[in-house]
């Protein structure tokens, strides 16, 4: 079945500048911005700028060189925020209705600056 992708969703809004966001690092192929709502004292949303619907999605059809730059941008959001190398952080991803994704866009979500307690499922 192929992605369908909703250009409308709040975060293609943020990466054509029509809502503003809190940048905490911009590279060729990826955002990444403080969440609205923090879960946490680092909570940042790391996002490909091409139009992913969400982790399969990209994993399954991003170029090499955006999961390269996606990734390296996670590692440097993590240092720039203090969590990494440091005390350590979660990254999670929310897929689709059963994972309660909210955005429709790709998202990695870092949090950090307390711990985390165990997985709730
Ligand atoms: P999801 O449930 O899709 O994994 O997470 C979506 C996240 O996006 C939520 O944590 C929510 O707070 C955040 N969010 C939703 N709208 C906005 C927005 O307009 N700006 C920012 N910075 N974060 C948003």
């Amino acid at each position: 079945m192929a992605y369908s992708y909703d250009p409308q969703n709040i975060f293609a809004r943020i990466l054509r500048g029509e809502i503003p966001n809190k940048t905490v690092l911009e590279t060729a192929h990826t955002l990444a911005f403080h969440d609205i709502r923090p879960h946490a004292p680092v909570h940042v949303l790391v996002i490909p700028k091409g139009a992913y619907v969400s982790f399969d999605h990209f994993a399954a059809e991003a170029s090499a060189e955006e999961i390269v730059d996606f990734h390296r941008a996670c590692a440097k959001v993590c240092e720039l925020v203090g969590v990494a190398p440091g005390d350590g952080f979660r990254a999670i991803t929310n897929t689709g209705a059963h994972g309660m994704q909210e955005v429709p866009h790709y998202h990695l979500h870092i949090l950090g600056g307390r711990t985390m307690g165990p997985l709730v499922i």
